[in-house]
């Protein structure tokens, strides 16, 4: 299942927008609650007001063709979906980019990443959906590393076997939660792990925070639903 494109700087999809009565409800809302006069509106960022700082390393040739530079995957892959993260999007504040972003198909591809990111001391983070809170698709600040790359695990998004007897399926860490229950429901299952951030997280993120799928009740937490890994 491909997806439409993801916005930069928030969460949902580039080229959804709220309706303009609500925004002027909302800031009504403000108004009215903190006796204010007026409120001013800041418009959120546009890519080509972006201008990001120039990667810090170069890359050698066999990984070249699965990562990239561009503006819009380096800005998207900078934060992850917290309040804290929204003010700092909306703010223009795309300081610490990633160097670059990877978009690795094969467990090799991930292999020479790796190798690549030890040897040169480049911080390689997993990126799943980006929906984390708490900082951790974001690149270490300091002299530490070297530089970063954000690895994003889209591409790992299949559903390799699926074991109708024991009720057991082997799915790749990069598939997102709607794509999963698509994939599951022609067998008659679902994982039943529903996170409020469900449509934008990813089974690899979910393990990764032990997430718990607050829209369900009971068994929810990913931790009673995996079996290896
Ligand atoms: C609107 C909203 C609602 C939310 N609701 C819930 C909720 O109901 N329950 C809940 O528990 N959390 C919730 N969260 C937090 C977040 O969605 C979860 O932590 C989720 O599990 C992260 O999954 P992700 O695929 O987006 O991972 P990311 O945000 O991309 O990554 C999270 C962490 O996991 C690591 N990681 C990602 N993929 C892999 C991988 N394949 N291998 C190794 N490490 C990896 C990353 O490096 C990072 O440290 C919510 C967040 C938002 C913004």
């Amino acid at each position: 299942m491909k997806q439409r494109l993801r916005s930069f700087w928030g969460w949902g999809l580039a080229d959804e927008t709220l309706p303009e009565v609500y925004i002027s409800e909302f800031k009504r809302m403000v108004q009215l609650a903190f006796g204010l006069n007026s409120v001013d509106e800041t418009p959120p960022p546009r890519l080509e007001e972006l201008s990001l700082r120039t990667p810090g390393f170069s890359l050698p040739s066999d990984l070249k063709s699965f990562c990239t530079q561009e503006t819009y995957d380096r800005a998207s892959h900078t934060y992850g979906k917290s309040f804290r993260d929204m003010i700092r999007a909306i703010n223009r504040k795309f300081d610490n980019p990633p160097d670059y972003v990877a978009y690795p198909s094969t467990e090799e591809e991930i292999a020479a990443l790796m190798r690549f990111c030890a040897e040169k001391r480049i911080a390689l983070i997993p990126y799943g959906g980006g929906s984390s809170v708490v900082g951790g698709v974001e690149q270490p600040r300091g002299n530490h590393y070297e530089g970063s790359i954000s690895c994003d695990m889209v591409n790992f998004d299949k559903i390799i076997r699926v074991n109708e007897k024991s009720r057991t399926a082997r799915i790749q860490a990069g598939i997102y939660g709607p794509a999963m229950e698509a994939g599951l429901k022609p067998f008659g299952l679902t994982i039943r792990h529903f996170p409020q951030s469900f449509e934008f997280s990813t089974l690899g993120g979910w393990i990764a925070t032990r997430a718990g799928g607050h829209f369900a009740t009971l068994y929810t937490h990913i931790d009673e639903f995996v079996q290896s890994l």
